[in-house]
């Protein structure tokens, strides 16, 4: 089965190193020469609206899929237009526009911060008058790790934060008091059987994820799960999708959701009977899913910027290390390490 991953990053390196075993072969398309997934498969090096390269995968492969939400949506319709791409143009369509996002979570009656949608100064006004403050303006589209994002903690903030962001379409929220940022993950095979991830919790350093712990037997795994189901199946959705939520210790708020396989669950490759990388290819493949059972407890941390000195890490007994082979760049992911434990990590 020969499997077409539109971006080449280190999503789709671990997809690609995860489905070599099952004797998968794959496609990357990638404008980078150095792209770091490029070297476990055939490398389509060129824009991700090329249409004469997204032919060529679409007369090679099998089946589609994308590594990040940013995808071209017209790339993908392109694609579907002669093969099967997973996850589907809609589901993409809605992550991509956090309003549209957070209203079809209220919609399906699951509990979000308070939101408004933003279009002049007077409607931010408006809003803060409702929702009150702190609350954060976001850029509807192309937001992630924290970018197109202002906190607005006071009253004097509002002009600042419509001068910074203001010209595209905005989103206020309302600020979420929450105790954790926790996130689940789930995988929805072709026939609709459903499985779940136990949840993580995530530490976040600057906007970018630092530190992931696997928490089986959480107590808001059952609630995140109602969540996230209700979600797949509006979407008839097949592959994996990851939720992120707020915990106020109350009750989950859910802030978005990512039509793919997520950071805060790399842990599943040494935590989980079947990682989250298989399985997403196991749900595309029309493959049966594998137990999303933990066999044990895992940490996760991220390198940013560049990895520590390998000689030392390597000698902590248990470590596993993946180096995504990426160039060394302030703010840039370049690899992550786990630690497994028999009991529950801090
Ligand atoms: P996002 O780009 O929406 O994932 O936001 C990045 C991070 O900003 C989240 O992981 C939270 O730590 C924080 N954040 C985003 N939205 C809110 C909110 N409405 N209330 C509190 N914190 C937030």
């Amino acid at each position: 089965m020969i499997i077409g991953i539109v971006g080449g990053g280190q999503l789709a390196r671990m997809l690609a190193l995860s489905g070599i075993p099952l004797g998968m072969k794959f496609i990357i398309l990638d404008p980078a020469e150095d792209a770091c997934a490029a070297p476990l498969g055939e490398h389509l090096c060129g824009e991700y609206d090329d249409t004469e390269l997204l032919k060529v995968m679409a007369d090679k492969c099998d089946v589609v899929t994308y590594e990040f939400e940013n995808v071209p949506a017209t790339s993908i319709a392109f694609l579907s237009q002669s093969i099967e791409v997973f996850p589907s143009e809609h589901a993409l369509a809605t992550t991509n526009d956090r309003l549209l996002e957070k209203a079809m979570f209220n919609e399906l009656k699951i509990p979000t911060v308070p939101i408004a949608d933003i279009q002049s100064e007077n409607d931010l006004n408006k809003a803060v008058n409702n929702i009150g403050l702190p609350a954060i303006l976001k850029t509807r589209t192309l937001g992630y790790d924290g970018k197109g994002q202002f906190k607005v903690k006071q009253q004097d903030d509002i002009k600042k934060a419509w001068q910074e962001l203001g010209g595209v379409p905005l989103i206020l929220e309302g600020f979420a008091n929450f105790k954790r940022e926790v996130s689940i993950i789930a995988v929805r095979g072709y026939d609709g059987e459903t499985r779940f991830y136990p949840l993580s919790e995530n530490i976040h350093q600057d906007g970018i994820l630092k530190t992931a712990y696997s928490r089986p037997g959480d107590a808001m795994q059952s609630k995140a799960e109602e969540y996230v189901r209700l979600i797949l199946d509006k979407f008839k959705y097949v592959g994996v999708m990851a939720l992120e939520l707020f915990d106020t210790g109350d009750e989950l708020l859910v802030n978005e959701m990512a039509p793919r396989v997520h950071n805060s669950a790399h842990w599943t490759i040494e935590g989980a009977v079947t990682s989250q990388f298989e399985n997403h290819l196991r749900a595309i493949a029309r493959l049966p899913l594998g137990s999303t059972a933990a066999n044990g407890y895992v940490k996760m941390t991220n390198y940013i910027g560049e990895i520590p000195e390998k000689k030392e890490l390597l000698a902590i007994p248990g470590l596993h290390l993946h180096d995504y082979n990426k160039k060394a760049r302030p703010g840039r992911k370049v690899g992550h390490a786990t630690q497994w434990s028999n009991h529950k990590l801090d």
